[in-house]
């Protein structure tokens, strides 16, 4: 899933995302709550209407930015009392307002609010914070049956697996969310600063007790190499700003690994970015005309980098899609590793 935060993708347009394939995208309830308002949104009928996507949304729950605001906010049972970032006004999240915020936004998979724990963190608090993550998830659940959808199409809500490294925690965080009956079921606080062992290691534990009929989605994964690796643990569903994030800062990804574009060695290199890649940036324009416009700032190179990193996540996932129908996963996975690690160009 391609990230939009501000209700927008950086540097691509929503009619060159559904044609690189984007088949849905992710929207930030904290952000958008703030600017322009969930008045605003509702005024607008959702944020599909609001930011021309027809495709599917999902929407955050806000959680993971009110909770990274370290120094402004206060967690209690109720919710998270926080100060703005922009202008330090005081607000406050619950369970129930972050449902009803999401029903405003009218995105078609809402997110649970969860407390993501730091890493590191000790059993005690991953523990105390688990037990609230799990009845925070039981008001959602509430909340949900108790409104509905405002514009006409139905809405899906996903519980969110929390318990830091501890497999202890993890079990009874995926027991009681299971029992709860969600849509789909997420993994949060992986992708923290554990090391990919241990993301990995997780991700197998908790996969083996979610229900095989739901999907599973691992929240702010990854790098190439971590979506194939989880795929292969089970996982359906990832979002991630590296594609975009990196795209803007120069650095692209290829089937041999990154390259950026401010090397030097583009400087005469009229080849396209991925000689393998099929979207339009590698079709029409080289690394050397890449270069140039990171070097003179035109805004084009932010735009044919993103169409370019983004279509080759979302082909990457196609691949990946495509081999698993044909039962040949394995195989695709270990020969495409190879290559992606067979040539890292230092940025
Ligand atoms: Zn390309």
């Amino acid at each position: 899933m391609p990230i939009g935060t501000q209700g927008s993708v950086k540097a691509i347009e929503p009619r060159e995302l559904v044609e690189i394939g984007a088949q849905i995208i992710l929207g930030n309830t904290y952000h958008l709550y703030l600017r322009p308002g969930m008045d605003v949104m509702e005024a607008a009928g959702g944020l599909h209407r609001f930011a021309g996507w027809k495709k599917p949304l999902l929407t955050d729950s806000g959680g993971y930015q009110v909770f990274s605001l370290t120094d402004l906010r206060t967690i209690e049972e109720e919710g998270v009392t926080f100060r703005s970032h922009l202008d330090g006004s005081e607000h406050l999240f619950t369970p129930e307002s972050v449902v009803r915020m999401q029903r405003q936004l009218g995105s078609d998979i809402m997110m649970v609010f969860d407390e993501c724990a730091p890493f590191p963190c000790d059993v005690a608090y991953a523990q105390r914070s688990n037990a609230m993550t799990v009845r925070w998830a039981a008001r959602c659940r509430e909340e949900f049956t108790r409104t509905t959808h405002l514009y006409g199409y139905t809405q899906t809500l996903f519980g969110i697996v929390q318990g830091s490294v501890y497999k202890e925690i993890r079990e009874q965080s995926v027991r009681d969310l299971v029992a709860m009956d969600f849509d789909g079921y997420a993994l949060g606080g992986l992708a923290v600063g554990e090391s990919d062992e241990v993301m990995y290691e997780i991700t197998d534990f908790c996969e083996a007790m979610l229900p095989a009929t739901k999907p599973r989605y691992l929240m702010g994964v990854g790098k190439p190499e971590n979506l194939l690796e989880s795929i292969a643990r089970g996982m359906d569903m990832f979002d991630c700003v590296l594609p975009t994030r990196n795209g803007r800062n120069a650095a692209l990804f290829t089937r041999t690994g990154e390259l950026n574009m401010r090397n030097l060695s583009t400087k005469f290199d009229f080849s396209p970015v991925d000689p393998e890649c099929s979207c339009y940036t590698c079709k029409n324009f080289s690394r050397g005309y890449l270069r140039h416009l990171f070097q003179v700032k035109e805004i084009l190179g932010l735009q044919l980098a993103t169409i370019h990193n983004l279509f080759f996540y979302l082909q990457l996932m196609r691949e990946a899609r495509q081999a698993i129908l044909e039962q040949r996963f394995q195989s695709w996975k270990n020969a495409t590793l190879e290559q992606l690690q067979s040539k890292v160009v230092a940025s």
